[in-house]
């Protein structure tokens, strides 16, 4: 029987984690992968991974994919519309098909209220959790905080030329981590014991400002960059003349005032204490990004 199914596993967390479990010396035959189709799956299946097709939309496939699985590491949906209902199918089907155990991909916040600038994506996480609780399932909450890979896109591509990192966070900080450290931190979850019903913060252990990028940029690359905090109406305004989409603009937006406010300015020792190690710091991150 395999003892673990990852859900999202043709993605970037999932495949990272299927990665370090078999790193760490989980059989291959013991873990399982959900995917929506055999063809997406097909790399997985070459190193002799369980495949188990399903869809969050679909209840009945979730049913039969989590059938004889031990642990469950749940990767949030990445459909904003469908998500409230995909993710109530999956713990449902956890709790039908007898899962014991279920470790979520939740997110870092400290605003759980509908003023948070990062509402919509909020909503169907703290349900989830509620549902999880309320379940009876065994279950780990990770509250993921940004990933740091998404830094240098908020940074902007243009940032070396324009001299500017140009986002409307002001002062505040963020504490981001990176996936694949995520990723290493949710596999030694599933393969040691005593992780039933705690919540960890999955956020680095410090906490950066863009000002603090914008600083750190210049000494790596010797140029001076400067680090501007419009208010929002100015931000939209300019993305929007530059020709940015407004789903992009509303991504940038939602996560800079969300840091602006404070949201994402959780520093915590439990990434580090799950790797065993200090997190890779946003500025050792951004060393390998802009030093070639
Ligand atoms: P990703 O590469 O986009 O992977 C998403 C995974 O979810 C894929 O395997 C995808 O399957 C699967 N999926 C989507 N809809 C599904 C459905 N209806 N039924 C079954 N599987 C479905 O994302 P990631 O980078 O691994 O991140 C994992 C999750 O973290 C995302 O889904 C999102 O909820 C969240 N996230 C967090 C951050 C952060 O900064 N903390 C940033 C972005 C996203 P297919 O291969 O079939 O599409």
């Amino acid at each position: 029987m395999s003892k673990i199914l990852i859900t999202g596993a043709t993605g970037l967390l999932g495949g990272l984690v299927i990665d370090f479990l078999l790193q760490k010396g989980i059989e291959a035959n013991e873990i399982s992968a959900l995917a929506r189709s055999e063809e997406k799956a097909k790399t997985l299946k070459n190193v002799n991974i369980n495949i188990k097709v399903g869809d969050y939309n679909d209840y009945d496939s979730l049913v039969a994919a989590f059938k004889g699985t031990e642990k469950l590491l749940f990767i949030s949906g990445e459909d904003l519309t469908a998500r409230l209902s995909q993710h109530e199918n999956v713990v449902k089907a956890s709790k039908e098909s007898g899962v014991k155990h279920v470790v979520y991909t939740s997110f870092q916040r400290r605003n759980e209220t509908e003023t948070s600038p990062l509402g919509v994506l909020a909503q169907s996480h703290l349900l989830t959790e509620k549902w999880l609780k309320e379940s009876g399932l065994n279950h780990t909450i990770l509250k993921n905080n940004l990933y740091m890979d998404y830094i240098p896109s908020f940074i902007g591509d243009r940032v070396l030329e324009t001299g500017t990192i140009y986002l409307p966070a002001g002062k505040r900080k963020i504490s981001a981590g990176l996936r694949t450290e995520y990723a290493e931190a949710t596999a030694n979850i599933l393969i040691s014991e005593g992780h039933e019903n705690k919540v960890y913060d999955f956020t680095n252990i410090e906490a950066y400002s863009y000002g603090d990028m914008a600083k750190s940029i210049s000494e790596i690359t010797g140029k001076t960059i400067q680090y501007i905090s419009p208010s929002i109406n100015e931000f939209t305004q300019a993305l929007t003349h530059a020709g940015v989409p407004t789903e992009s603009i509303g991504v940038l937006s939602g996560f800079s005032v969300a840091q602006e406010q404070g949201d994402l300015d959780v520093t915590s020792t439990d990434l580090k204490n799950l790797l065993g190690r200090n997190p890779t710091t946003l500025k050792t991150f951004l060393k390998t990004v802009y030093s070639s």
